[in-house]
Formats: structure tokens, C-alpha cells, sequence
């Protein structure tokens, strides 16, 4: 008789629930549940994927330099502070199995990402969810529940599903206020959507306490390619390079990530366009009577009047093939998150919920 159990903290993970792409007996679907880049990648990008189809008998390198110096230019940062994953979920990953183990704790926020309590039972933590403000982070609260054992807070700025963002003034406070074992995680998976924004770059570089991690998932249209990166310090990237599998990228993420990096006029297009439709949708969806709060993302949180209208919301948006996702797994079950398509998409969702609220459902 084996006697096999899983360590400590992974019973308790709840499975990531991603979304959709179909619908049974629908044709015609849009799929506005997962942030994607309605526009895909830069052709670029798509070029690159060709060529680098070319050289699948080699291994790929295991330090990255080419994407890492290609960040390095297009963000104005050193390359020796980077470190790449397969999507920034594995740094994320990194950072938590590097710094979180059996007795710790590990803060998160009410409306949080929901890999950040995933990670936290992966490694043996604890995850401690801290209340949000009117859907907003509240450093006040986090710094509150702080303690001895706080090793890890992740805080996603713009923050998934809100849309919204708390200032840097706020993450720098925050930041300082730590206990001293504690590193401040600025997750920047939006963070091109907002233009000007260096995404916590710069408190990177004058704290010893901080990582920033970014995704190509989002602005770069790449969700399927799972490239991501973090940056930090030298002395904690030399951590989590530690426990990062040698190849873990292989030679069509490197090549096409760094093409889509490069084409910076297509992502500021893609920017430009996702704050345009997302303007327009928000007035769209006031216009039916439902409530959007301003998003700094490429997705909106719309309201609705309780759960019941929400679900009922998301089945008539399913039945006319809109798909988009409920959110009632991170504490906001009266809403439903809708990524910003492109124009046609935008204006059938729009649609479908003045439908919806007209009592066709
Ligand atoms: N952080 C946040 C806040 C996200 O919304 C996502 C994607 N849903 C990720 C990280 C992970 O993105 P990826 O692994 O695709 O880079």
C-alpha cells in the first residue's frame, strides 16, 4: 500500500478558472474574457515566428540576452536586472518558491489576481487577503496586516478585475512601510495600457525591496506564446535565476517576443485604440444603464444589480456569442469583466447588453 499525499497547502489551491473560447451550438463568438490584444500581434512578430521556425534542432540560450537587451532598450533598463519566464505567471512562480515557504505569509488583496493565493499554497504559505477600498487597493490596510512572517505582497498595478490603480506615491509608501523580510511584487501585466507609466520601474532601482513583472500576454498580443518578465534587483534576480529551469524559453518565444517588443509604433497604435473603444464602451454601457468604473486596462468591470442580473447578464451575452467573464471568484459576483475588442466587438456587446436590459433575455 503507497502511501502517497501531496504536501502541505496543495489540496487547498482552488483551480485557476480561465475562460472560455466556445460556445455549444453558437457560430459566431467573440471572446472578450481574457484580455487579449483584439488586433494580435505586431506582423512583425508574426515574421518572426516564421524564421524562427527555422532552428528547432537547436536548444535555445539559457540566459535570454537578446530579449533581455531588447527590454533593456525599449524600457530604458539594465538587462542585468531582468530575468524572462513563460508568461510572468512563472516569475511570479519564481519569486514565490524562492521567497515563500512553510510559515510565512504572503498578502494579497481582496480583488487580487487569483494566482497570487495559487502560488502562495504551492509553496507551503500562508495567503493572507487584505481588503480593498471601493475596489481599490488600500496600502493603509496592507501595511496592517503585515507581520513577522510577511515575506511576500502582490499587488497588481493596474490591478485585474478593477481596472483601477493606486498612485506610485501610494507604492512607494508602501514599499517603505514593509517589514524589512517583506518584498513589495508591482505585477505590470497592464501596465503599457497607461501611457507614461514605467510600471514601478524606477522604484525598482531605488529600493532593495521591490520587483516589477511584466507580460507580453497583454499590449503585445502574445497571450499564447506565455512570455513574461520581472525586474529587480541584481541580488534578487540572482535568486530566482537559481530555481528558473535553463531553457525554460525556447527559440520561438525569445525570437518572437523580441520582434513584437521592437515594433513599438504598432504597440502605441494598440495602446491609442484600446483607449478609444474603452471610452466608448463605458459610455455605451451608461447609455443601457449599467455602470463601468474607469479602467486604466484593456478590460472594464461592468455593474450590474446583484448577482442574479449579472448571470443572467453573462447567459444572454453567451446566447448571442459574447463571451466575457464573471467575477464572482474574486469577490465581485454583481459584475461581469468585458475585454475592450475592437470596434465591431465593442459594438456588439454594447448592444446585446442594451438587449439584455430592454428585457429581451
Ligand atoms: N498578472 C495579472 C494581473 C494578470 O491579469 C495576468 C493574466 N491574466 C497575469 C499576471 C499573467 O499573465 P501571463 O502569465 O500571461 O504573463
Amino acid at each position: 500500500m503507497t502511501k502517497i499525499t501531496p504536501q502541505p497547502g496543495i489540496m487547498e489551491i482552488a483551480l485557476y478558472q480561465g475562460g472560455a473560447a466556445h460556445v455549444v451550438g453558437v457560430t459566431d463568438v467573440v471572446k472578450l474574457s481574457s484580455n487579449e490584444n483584439p488586433f494580435g500581434p505586431s506582423p512583425k512578430a508574426t515574421d518572426a515566428l516564421r524564421k524562427a521556425g527555422l532552428d528547432l534542432h537547436r536548444y535555445p540560450g539559457t540566459d535570454h540576452a537578446g530579449l533581455r537587451k531588447a527590454i533593456g532598450e525599449v524600457y530604458g533598463l539594465d538587462p542585468e536586472n531582468i530575468i524572462c519566464g513563460v508568461g510572468s505567471d512563472e516569475v511570479l512562480q519564481f519569486i514565490a518558491q524562492s521567497f515563500a515557504g512553510p510559515g510565512d505569509e504572503v498578502i494579497y488583496t481582496e480583488h487580487g489576481f487569483s494566482m497570487y493565493p495559487i502560488l502562495a499554497h504551492a509553496c507551503g504559505a500562508k495567503p493572507v487577503k487584505v481588503d480593498e477600498t471601493d475596489r481599490v487597493v488600500d496600502v493603509d490596510k496592507i501595511l496592517a496586516a503585515c507581520t513577522d512572517k510577511t515575506r511576500i505582497v502582490f499587488i497588481a498595478n493596474p490591478a485585474n478585475p478593477t481596472g483601477t490603480m493606486i498612485p506610485m506615491e501610494d507604492c512607494k509608501r508602501l514599499a517603505e512601510g514593509l517589514p524589512p523580510q517583506a518584498i513589495l511584487v508591482l505585477d505590470g501585466a497592464y501596465a503599457e495600457f497607461v501611457e507614461g507609466y514605467d510600471g514601478g520601474a524606477g522604484m525598482v532601482e531605488s529600493r532593495d525591496n521591490v520587483i516589477m513583472t511584466r507580460t507580453f500576454s497583454k499590449i503585445f498580443g502574445l497571450g499564447g506564446l506565455r512570455v513574461g518578465w520581472g525586474y529587480a534587483p541584481k541580488e534578487l534576480i540572482d535568486v530566482l535565476n537559481r530555481v528558473r529551469q535553463p531553457f525554460n524559453l525556447n527559440n520561438l518565444q525569445l525570437q518572437v517576443a523580441e520582434a513584437a517588443l521592437r515594433d513599438r509604433e504598432y504597440t502605441v497604435k494598440c495602446r491609442l485604440e484600446n483607449a478609444r473603444m474603452r471610452s466608448w464602451l463605458i459610455e455605451a454601457l451608461a447609455g443601457h444603464g449599467v455602470q463601468a468604473d474607469e479602467s486604466f486596462t484593456n478590460f472594464i468591470l461592468a455593474r450590474f444589480a446583484d448577482e442574479k442580473e449579472a448571470n443572467a447578464a453573462d447567459a444572454y451575452l453567451k446566447s448571442q456569442g459574447l463571451i466575457v467573464r464573471k467575477v464572482a471568484g474574486y469577490g465581485l459576483p454583481n459584475c461581469l469583466r468585458i475585454t475592450v475588442g475592437d470596434e465591431p466587438s465593442c459594438r456588439r456587446v454594447a448592444h446585446a447588453i442594451g438587449q439584455f436590459k430592454e428585457g429581451a433575455a
